[in-house]
């Protein structure tokens, strides 16, 4: 076999012939050939060889996954908006779950053929859609935690991957309440039950700093107070010390139950 060398004729002859090009795409959009996973592949260069069908790729609303998306039909949308622009919504199919999602983008001139799947299926080709709907929504399970506080926890990271901080935070406050009440303290306000919680060794030392933190985040706004406004980064705090009390009092409790009764089962085989 003859050794291929950048610059040589057999080099350029492979080149041409596969007509490689590269480009730089966004980590949640980009383009794989038809039929393969969609794995995110952060900023950077990825070569996509002309002639394969290219389409789509993003978090599916339906499933969560990060999937390939498949243009399945006439835009939906396609009118005049505003400055000039127009807006064009499609159909799109989930590779994964085949749930379907709509992508749209704003363009500075409508495609040919809008009511043609074929000819949609061409734009998206060339095109990246700027928007998705639905936008997937991320609760959490809690196996070990009882129904009525996983609930209101998992609603608390509902409420973050939707942006809603402050519902986010005083979910998560109420949570830290329900918790107390679950385990027989239900007398006096937030602060007394965090600190009784210590008390009856539910809940260590950092724990218990926990606690307060989320409580002191979420009480200006339990009390009607929204005057302080509250970012990412403040509810996703607030929502990881949650879970660290969950941790605290009802998983890692449980996890070790389960390892003393594997290591019981042993003694007993
Ligand atoms: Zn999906």
């Amino acid at each position: 076999m003859v050794p291929l060398t950048v610059g040589s004729k057999a080099y350029g002859t492979l080149v041409a012939t596969l007509r490689v090009r590269v480009s730089v795409k966004h980590p949640k959009i980009h383009r794989l050939p038809t039929g393969k996973r969609a794995e995110p592949l952060g900023w950077g260069l990825k070569i996509t060889t002309l002639g394969e069908t290219c389409m789509a790729a993003t978090t599916c609303g339906r499933c969560g996954k990060y999937s390939h998306m498949t243009s399945i039909g006439p835009a939906v949308t396609a009118e005049y908006a505003s400055g000039a622009a127009h807006i064009i919504e499609n159909p799109f199919r989930c590779d994964n779950c085949h749930g379907l999602n709509i992508g749209g983008a704003r363009v500075l001139s409508l495609p040919m053929n809008t009511a043609r799947e074929d000819a949609m299926g061409a734009y998206w080709h060339s095109q990246d859609p700027d928007y998705w709907h639905p936008q997937f929504v991320q609760g959490q399970d809690y196996p070990d935690v009882p129904d009525h506080v996983a609930r209101p926890a998992s609603e608390a990271h509902t409420c973050m991957s939707v942006s809603a901080y402050m519902s986010a935070i005083l979910m998560a406050r109420s949570v830290i309440e329900a918790v107390a009440k679950d385990n027989g303290i239900d007398s006096g306000n937030l602060f007394k039950k965090i600190d009784a919680m210590h008390g009856k060794g539910l809940i260590n030392e950092f724990a218990k700093k926990t606690a307060h933190t989320i409580r002191t985040f979420g009480n200006d706004m339990a009390h009607g107070d929204f005057a302080v406004e509250v970012d990412s980064a403040d509810a996703k705090g607030v929502v990881t010390f949650m879970d660290y009390i969950l941790r605290e009092v009802y998983q890692a409790p449980a996890e070790l139950q389960r390892l003393q009764d594997a290591a019981d089962a042993r003694k007993t085989a």
